[in-house]
């Protein structure tokens, strides 16, 4: 009898034992601790780099559906040719726009969630094409907004500094296609003049 009392007296130190050496671990399984997320803080400097490619990513939108829209509507002369033109731009734009969100979320930025703010924070607004689909005017119109998505590119790399090697190089690869977007349209807007 005393031999059992004494075995279950070492039995509890054993379990005691145990239990005061496992305390995190039960406490971690059976009180978890509450995750608290805290937005990452933003320098004044990287604040303003976030509000210009929001501005850039507004354009980008305004530009896709210029495009695609304008694609819809484009009546004349080469009108194949154009249409075909037009979409691939618009595919790009939109390619554009991808590729400045994940650069405005790294900054601790959000990027502009409401559509009625993307013409007001625009650099290059929107220019709707003409409704009888004039093919001249609609090329004319996107060399406008070509010309000015350029500034706007070259704009950005001239306030970027080294601190962002990635993002450099993905403004230099867009500022790039924005300038062969408006040689191509200006190669078809030749063909029609002569
Ligand atoms: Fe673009
Ligand atoms: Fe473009
Ligand atoms: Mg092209």
């Amino acid at each position: 009898m005393k031999k059992c009392y004494l075995l279950s007296i070492l039995l509890l130190i054993i379990i005691s034992l145990l239990l005061f050496f496992s305390r995190k671990k039960i406490k971690k399984v059976f009180f978890p601790e509450k995750k608290i997320y805290i937005s990452k803080l933003v320098s004044h400097e990287d604040k303003k780099l976030i509000r210009l490619l929001n501005k850039a990513l507004a354009d980008e939108w305004l530009a896709y559906y210029q495009y695609w829209i304008g694609s819809k509507v484009v009546k004349g002369k080469l009108r194949e040719e154009t249409v075909h033109e037009l979409i691939e731009h618009a595919n790009d734009e939109k390619k554009h726009a991808d590729m400045l969100v994940p650069h405005i979320l790294k900054l601790g930025g959000i990027p502009i969630l409401e559509f009625r703010y993307i013409r007001k924070i625009s650099n290059c607004d929107y220019i709707a094409p003409p409704s009888d689909g004039d093919l001249k005017l609609i090329l004319m119109q996107n060399i406008e907004a070509e010309r000015c998505a350029i500034k706007v590119y070259k704009d950005l790399l001239n306030v970027l500094d080294d601190q962002y090697p990635k993002l450099k190089k993905d403004l230099i690869f867009i500022l790039k296609e924005e300038e062969e977007h408006e040689l191509d349209l200006l190669k078809i807007l030749k063909k029609i003049n002569y």
